[in-house]
This record gives structure tokens, C-alpha cells and sequence, in this order.
């Protein structure tokens, strides 16, 4: 068994979703179940307590893990979080960054400042967002087992919605990592095809929705527009937002 068949499943599921992009209904039941991990007795491990600590959450996932109803779960956590970086923060602070083992030539000197890493890096490093881009990359290997093997998969993607921009891309370089060349090429032309295709109906959406605010178009109907906006969102963003 190839090692990201057992993703087939949530793959395929994930393709009988009408949405603007796939990917992004996938990802966001990854994310939901990671933060659901994350609040789960099995998260009081000290090895995965060790790697959100030092990672933390991004400001969306910070957003959502406190939105849930788990007041000690998310206290406990951050109690956590907090205790292991003031101590790192402080350390920089005093040390000033610098390295304090080490001659002159020696290989850390040649490194990042690490203040600087910290203010620039910190605030974008998520463990949630990491885990799930590791898992969604199998799902991508997964879709390739699919797209081989499955006429009745590719029937239902060339029937989708196609991709959000960036899903759109990462498919087309996967395509090169699972596909032979022949088979890669013929992948990207109907793909291409699809996103083409679906870009033009996504911008025609959105037209027609600013349209709709100068008064002569005012008294014509919305047609596929009235939710043009949220789905621009998710195909330039890759980002869900409620309607
Ligand atoms: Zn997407
Ligand atoms: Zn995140």
C-alpha cells in the first residue's frame, strides 16, 4: 500500500463538497481537528506540549483555540507556552542576542541574529498550521492515487469548482512529484483548463456584484452574485468565511 492510500478516503470526500476549492474544506477540517487534538487529554504529553510551546499558535489559531469552551484546557496550555518563551525572550534580552560561547570565527557568529529571527518569525510560527500542511501534503499524494486509478475521481474533479490560487498551484507542482511527464503535462492541461474556466466565472461573480451598487443596475436581478464576495475571498485567500 502505497504510504498516503489511507488518505484516499478523506480525499474523495473531500471532492463531493460543492465549494469553491477542495483543498480548503479539507484544511479546515484538519484545522479543526488539530485544535481539537490540542485540547485533548493525549495533548498533556510533555513531547507535544514541548513543540507548541516553542512554536505557539498563529494569531487565527490563537483566536480560535480561545473561542472554544475550554477555559483549563486553554489555560493550561498557555501557562505552558508562556513559562518556556519569557524564559527564551529574557535570555535574548539580557545576552542582547549575542552568542556568548564561541571565538570570534566560530560558526555562530556567522548566524541570524536571533533577536531579529524572533520579532521577524515568532508571529507567524504556528503549530497547528504546520501540522496540517504536513498532513495536506499527503492529501495532495493521495489525490494522485486517486486521479490514476479512479475514472469516477476525475470525473468529479473536472467537475468541481477547481482550486483556490494557491491550492491550484501546489496541485500543479505535486503533479510533477507523483506523475510520469506524460501523464503530468495531460494533468496540467485539463486542470489549467478547469481553473481558467472557473477564474472566469469567479470574476464575472464579483463584477457583476459591484455593478449592482451604480443605480442602473440596480433594478436587474443578482443573479450568481449575491455571495460573489466570500468566494472571491476563498479563491485569492484560500479562506472560508461565513456567508
Ligand atoms: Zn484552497
Ligand atoms: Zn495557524
Amino acid at each position: 500500500m502505497a504510504k498516503d492510500e489511507i488518505y484516499t478516503i478523506p480525499v474523495n470526500d473531500g471532492f463531493n463538497e460543492d465549494c469553491e476549492c477542495a483543498f480548503c474544506a479539507m484544511q479546515q477540517k484538519l484545522e479543526q481537528e488539530m485544535l481539537d487534538f490540542v485540547l485533548s487529554p493525549s495533548y498533556m504529553e510533555e513531547d507535544v506540549r514541548g513543540e507548541t510551546n516553542a512554536k505557539g499558535f498563529c494569531r487565527t489559531h490563537m483566536e480560535q483555540l480561545y473561542r472554544r469552551e475550554n477555559s483549563l484546557g486553554v489555560a493550561l496550555i498557555m501557562q505552558s507556552q508562556f513559562d518556556h518563551q519569557r524564559k527564551y525572550v529574557m535570555d535574548l534580552a539580557k545576552n542582547g542576542g549575542s552568542v556568548k560561547k564561541g571565538g570570534l570565527f566560530s560558526k555562530k557568529q556567522t548566524e541570524a541574529d536571533p533577536i531579529r529571527t524572533y520579532i521577524e518569525t515568532q508571529p507567524h510560527k504556528c503549530y497547528v498550521c504546520d501540522r496540517t500542511q504536513a498532513t495536506l501534503e499527503r492529501y495532495f499524494g493521495a489525490f494522485f492515487i486517486l486521479w490514476k486509478k479512479d475514472e469516477s475521481f476525475r470525473s468529479k474533479v473536472l467537475g468541481s469548482k477547481a482550486f483556490c490560487l494557491v491550492h491550484f498551484l501546489q496541485l500543479i507542482q505535486a503533479a510533477d512529484q507523483h506523475l510520469s511527464a506524460k501523464e503530468a503535462a495531460s494533468f496540467k492541461e485539463q486542470i489549467i483548463k478547469l481553473q481558467e474556466a472557473n477564474d472566469d466565472r469567479i470574476a464575472e461573480d464579483i463584477n457583476w456584484f459591484t455593478l449592482k451598487f451604480d443605480y442602473r443596475y440596480q433594478k436587474e436581478p443578482w443573479k450568481n452574485s449575491k455571495d460573489a464576495v466570500p468566494r472571491t475571498i476563498q479563491k485569492v485567500n484560500g479562506q472560508i468565511v461565513s456567508k
